[in-house]
C-alpha cells in the first residue's frame, strides 16, 4: 500500500519534470525538475531493495536517507530530511487519517524550518506545506469524511501555490531577483503540491471512508 502510494509519487514527478524545470528557468537556475526526477529515481531504487515486509517508518526513513543522497540543490535535502522526519512520528497503529496526517505535516514543517529557517510568506514549499497542516486540524476536519478532508487539504495546497504568485522569494536563488520574482509559481511549491495530489489521487481511489 505505501509502496503504491510512492510509486505515485514518482511517477507524477517523473511526468511533470520540464514543467517543474520551466518554472525554475524563469525565477532560478531551472533544474527543479531534473532534481526532482533525480530524487524520484533514487527513491524507486531504495524501494526496489528493501525487504517486501518492510513496514512504512522503515520506507519513509529508507527513502528520505535515499533522497538526501541523491539529490542536490537546496529542495533536496530539505525533502530527505523531511521524508526522514515524516518517519520519526509513525508508529504501528498509524493509519492515514487527519490525526495522522497533521503529526506528519507538523513534523515535516518543524524539520524544515529547522534546516532552511523559513516562514510561511516567503515564497517556499513552505507555502504549500502550511496550509496543508492546517487543513488536517481537529477543528477543520470535524465531521468530514476522509474524502472531504483530502479534497479541503487539497484545494489548500493549491490555493498556497497561488499565493507563491502574489509575493516576492525571500530565500533560496529566487530571492536574489527580489521583487522580479513576483508573478511567478515558487518550484518547490509546485512539486510539493504534484506530490501530494498524487498522495490524495492514490489515497482516494484505496482508503474506505
Ligand atoms: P536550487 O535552488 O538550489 O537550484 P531547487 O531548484 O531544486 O534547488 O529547489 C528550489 C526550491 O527550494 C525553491 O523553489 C523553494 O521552494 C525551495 N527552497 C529554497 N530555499 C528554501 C528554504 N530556505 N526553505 C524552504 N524551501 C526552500
Ligand atoms: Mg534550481
Amino acid at each position: 500500500m505505501t509502496r503504491d502510494a510512492i510509486d505515485a509519487v514518482i511517477r507524477a514527478l517523473l511526468n511533470e519534470k520540464d514543467f517543474l524545470n520551466g518554472l525554475d528557468e524563469k525565477i532560478g537556475d531551472g533544474d527543479h525538475g531534473l532534481n526532482m526526477a533525480r530524487g524520484a529515481q533514487a527513491v524507486g531504487d531504495a524501494l526496489g531493495e528493501l525487504d517486501d515486509g518492510a513496514d512504512t517508518k522503515k520506507i519513509l526513513h529508507t527513502i528520505g536517507a535515499a533522497v538526501t543522497a541523491n539529490v542536490g540543490g537546496s529542495a533536496g535535502p530539505l525533502y530527505g530530511a523531511a521524508l526522514s522526519a515524516a518517519a520519526d512520528v509513525l508508529d504501528e497503529n498509524s493509519a492515514v487519517d487527519a490525526a495522522t496526517l497533521e503529526k506528519i505535516f507538523g513534523a515535516v514543517i518543524s524539520e524544515i524550518q529547522k534546516r532552511g529557517n523559513a516562514v510561511q510568506g516567503e515564497k517556499t514549499m513552505l507555502d504549500v506545506l502550511i496550509p496543508i497542516h492546517e487543513s488536517f486540524s481537529a477543528e477543520n476536519c470535524a465531521g468530514k469524511s476522509l474524502e472531504e478532508i483530502l479534497t479541503q487539504a487539497r484545494d489548500a495546497a493549491r490555493d498556497g501555490l497561488e499565493f507563491t504568485k502574489t509575493i516576492a522569494a525571500k530565500k533560496g536563488r529566487a530571492a536574489a531577483l527580489g521583487n522580479k520574482s513576483v508573478g511567478f509559481e515558487d518550484p518547490g511549491a509546485a512539486s510539493t503540491l504534484i506530490i501530494f495530489r498524487a498522495l490524495c489521487g492514490f489515497w482516494k481511489d484505496n482508503l474506505r471512508n
